[in-house]
């Protein structure tokens, strides 16, 4: 009945539903929908590349367990590599031109006073407005822009309720207990527990700004870049402690300490690729961090495994993967070198439950999230979304007993935001300033009071350079997934809006698709020095390319692997070919000349 109720607000009908469905509803109603629970943990920049090593060691057990008993992958990530955008797609199954969460920061243009991406800038229903409107209970405790946070069939707390209580809660009824919660973890026993748990000294975050003493590096790695997080975190895991007792249908929790210490100090957890090996005084203090970090959230796993039961099904992701810092990963915007660790395409895929599927499961992405998330929570799925059904995730019964519901478009959806009001400017200033820190945002950006004049704040009025990266990761989807004919319709819009920028557009897509394809091989590309293109890079790069728009990455990481077995640039060179085919079937399908505008660009130079 719950469900049904569900359907009918999902067709627009606005009248109780009757106790005979009409016949026009039959294919809905014959779809006995899933009444199982669903736990959705993110760990920003969680990575295959720390865990599986951790795991070897006996360390992480309850990742071990999972990945044991359940479905296992690397999660495809693409453009941006933001997070704030990305999650925005995992929960919305939209590109970053639909969500409209486009950045960091907006409005989305440089030199202009900035302020923290929040979520009224996103146009579009997140799972848990989908979950609420069919009547499913929901708890979602941190999720990324969620601030200030959406009237849902439950509660929610937002990712910034830590500096920003005021409107970081629904309902206002909880304010007072997250307000207690908060208050455990800000108070100076909880606050030197979780330092002394992460940080082997003595820390104190005023040696930050006193350069000549001895702990002045090891503070500075520390202060801002993660200490925060220690305590942000730390709410979340208490806060979700409530709803895991309670057992909404739907509970999505999102952990950020991983992210941040793998961008601070990767150096003293890895120094491989690094030409300057890192003070071993330094690594003494510092190389311990990550591990950590992973450690914590495996903690929370355990939390989250020992609360459920027979009718939970456990998804547990991240936005994208990590490395070092060196190369093309380096992060510009860090001069003095403070920076260590960087995004990488492969991020985390590990899923447990009574609907899951065991076994290896590849080639999903990052615009596949909501689709199947929807499917195993039973709540009907646009035509709309990006992604689609990962249905190797899937038992084969749960889907033959739940096939998914299709809805032309979210139009009758209802969901509000529980205020109006924005974030407090001291809320603002805290979250800026990490971002800084971590070289995401540039120091020049300031901020400022908020305008309100629409400059800036969507696709086609945003920066040009944020426009591209926005359209870049959806388009190498729909290459990826060979839809050409998506690709076409995004062609006929782009040449409607931005004419001039169309090659500029297909040129970064093919750069990304060889690079997803380097990531996911394990590989780096090099800094731009030629590559020479011989034979046997022609046949493995035509091999992957075929494979690639086929969505089968195995045998794109194979042609990489092999051609780099004998050769130092050869997976530069396969990613290069790769490129140049992917410019045909955008020229193609786009209506762009790239592969003229490139080899134009090339003989200038
Ligand atoms: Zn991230």
């Amino acid at each position: 009945m719950l469900a049904l109720v569900g359907i009918c607000l999902f067709s627009g009908c606005t009248e109780e539903p009757k106790p005979t469905p009409p016949p026009a509803r039959d294919a809905f109603a014959s779809s006995s929908w899933s009444q199982h629970r669903l736990v959705v943990l993110g760990i920003d920049g969680a990575t295959w590349a720390v865990i599986d090593p951790m795991i070897a060691r006996g360390e992480l057990p309850h990742f071990a367990a999972l990945k044991q008993r359940g479905a296992h992958g690397e999660l495809v990530s693409f453009l941006p590599s933001k997070s704030p955008v990305v999650w925005t797609t995992m929960a919305t199954g939209r590109g970053a031109r639909d969500h409209n969460v486009l950045d960091f920061t907006y409005p989305f243009r440089q030199g202009q006073p900035s302020g923290l991406v929040e979520s009224h800038l996103r146009r579009v229903p997140a799972l848990w407005n989908l979950a609420s409107e069919c009547d499913r209970s929901v708890a979602i405790v941190g999720y990324y822009v969620t601030h200030p946070v959406d009237v849902v069939n439950g509660w929610m707390l937002s990712d910034r309720f830590n500096s920003d209580p005021q409107v970081g809660i629904y309902p206002e009824e909880l304010r007072d207990e997250m307000a207690a919660v908060r208050a455990q973890v800000t108070g100076p026993a909880t606050r030197a527990e979780l330092v002394k748990r992460f940080v082997p000294w003595d820390y104190d975050p005023l040696v930050a700004s006193q350069p000549e003493h001895p702990l002045y590096r090891p503070t500075q790695y520390i202060h801002r870049r993660v200490d925060i997080q220690f305590f942000d975190d730390e709410l979340v895991r208490r806060a979700s402690r409530k709803a895991l007792a309670e057992k909404p249908d739907l509970l999505v929790s999102y952990y950020r300490i991983v992210d941040n210490s793998s961008h601070a100090v990767w150096q003293f957890y890895d120094a491989t690729d690094f030409a300057e090996k890192p003070d071993p005084e330094h690594v003494k203090l510092l190389s311990g961090l990550i591990p950590e970090a992973y450690r914590y959230v495996d903690e929370v796993l355990g939390e989250i495994l020992s609360a459920a039961d027979e009718t939970t099904n456990i998804v547990v992701i991240s936005d994208h993967g990590f490395g070092s810092a060196t190369g093309p990963y380096r992060i510009v915007s860090d001069e003095a070198g403070w920076i260590s660790g960087n995004h990488r395409s492969g991020g985390l895929l590990l899923a447990a439950g009574p609907d899951i599927a065991p076994g290896r499961v590849d080639g999903m992405t990052i615009f596949d999230v909501a689709p199947t998330l929807m499917a195993l929570l039973g709540v009907p799925i646009s035509e709309q979304l990006v992604g689609r059904v990962e249905k190797a995730l899937l038992r084969p019964e749960f889907l033959a007993q739940h096939a998914p519901v299709f809805v032309p478009d979210y139009q009758s959806i209802r969901w509000a935001r529980a205020t109006q009001a924005g974030t407090s400017t001291e809320a603002t200033e805290r979250g800026m300033e990490t971002l800084i820190a971590l070289g995401y945002v540039s120091g020049q950006a300031q901020s400022g009071p908020q305008t309100n004049a629409l400059e800036g704040k969507d696709l086609w009025t945003a920066e040009p350079v944020i426009r591209t990266e926005a359209l870049v990761g959806e388009l190498t989807y729909y290459l990826l997934r060979g839809d050409e004919d998506r690709l076409r319709k995004a062609g006929a819009l782009l040449r409607e809006k931005v004419p001039a920028e169309l090659d500029t557009i297909a040129i970064r897509v093919s750069h990304h698709v060889g690079q997803i394809a380097v990531d996911l091989a394990g590989g780096a590309l090099k800094p731009t020095v030629p590559v020479e293109i011989t034979q046997r890079a022609q046949m493995l790069g035509i091999a992957a390319w075929q494979a690639f728009a086929k969505g089968d990455l195995e045998v794109v990481r194979r042609q990489l692997r092999e051609a780099r077995s004998t050769d130092e640039h050869g997976d530069d060179a396969v990613a290069t070919v790769m490129g140049f085919h992917a410019r045909v079937v955008l020229d193609r399908t786009l209506g762009s000349r790239s592969n003229l505008a490139l080899q134009q660009r090339n003989q200038g130079r």
